[in-house]
């Protein structure tokens, strides 16, 4: 390994290090074991050499929004921890997805964490069918009225979760939601706690919330979030134009 690569590993030892004692602690104050909590590291706009060296630190769930950069990165992640024998990642789909992108979606991501529309439950599905492989589906919740960004509204969610649940190859899984610019996240999360148990007592096995980034775990944390999408903590910030 070069030394680039050492302080690189060193850098990102230490953030994670330092998130996972913010999760410690967090689930601590909430009451909460840390055993129910899964971060998802948030690779987008960082190399497949990054993801490589989380994957050796023991990261195994990786978040990426845009459908090329995603397909890219993990095609060479996985070729890399196959040929070495090592156990594969799990690739989580964060990103505003078009319909027309779901199907490459579908052959390489394992859960897919923004379906905010019964067209892309349609697309997904077809996808998940050509290539024969099963997705987790989270429904994205938008918490503010406001679906530019993203996200069903609540009153939309019963429909697109039976949507979901009627697709053999599409298991819904719960819920995520980004809380919304300004606002505050523990009533974001708080809400987006009462939109989950809505769609649990009619789907049992809908049961995550991934609910917290690098700035608001913590309340997430305190609001029931079962998966945790954390990029900028670990991996430094991304380049602000995008
Ligand atoms: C980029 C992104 C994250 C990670 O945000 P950080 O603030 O860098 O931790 C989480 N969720 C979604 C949907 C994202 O697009």
């Amino acid at each position: 390994m070069s030394s680039d690569e050492q302080r690189r590993l060193g850098q990102l030892r230490d953030n994670l290090a330092a998130v996972h004692e913010r999760i410690a602690r967090g689930c601590a104050d909430a009451g909460r074991d840390p055993a129910e909590v899964t971060l998802v590291v948030v690779t987008k706009f960082f190399p497949a050499s990054d993801v490589l060296l989380l994957h050796r630190l023991g990261v195994r769930h990786f978040g990426e929004n845009r459908d090329q950069e995603a397909a890219q990165k993990f095609g060479e992640v996985r070729a890399a921890l196959s040929h070495a024998g090592e156990q594969e990642p799990v690739l989580h789909f964060i990103g505003q997805l078009q319909s027309n992108k779901a199907g490459h979606v579908a052959a390489y991501a394992d859960v897919v964490q923004s379906v905010d529309r019964p067209k892309l439950v349609t697309a997904l599905a077809k996808g998940a069918h050509a290539h024969d492989r099963r997705l987790l589906v989270l429904l994205q919740v938008s918490l503010d009225g406001e679906t530019s960004r993203g996200g069903a509204l609540p009153e939309e969610l019963d429909a697109l979760a039976d949507a979901v649940a009627a697709e053999d190859l599409l298991d819904l899984r719960g819920v995520m939601a980004v809380a919304p610019l300004g606002a505050d996240p523990d009533a974001s999360f708080a809400r987006l706690r009462e939109v989950a148990d809505g769609i649990r007592s009619r789907h049992p096995g809908a049961t995550w919330v991934s609910a917290g980034m690098s700035g608001d775990l913590e309340a997430g944390l305190r609001h029931g979030a079962t998966h945790l999408r954390v990029g900028t903590a670990i991996l430094g910030s991304r380049p602000s134009l995008l």
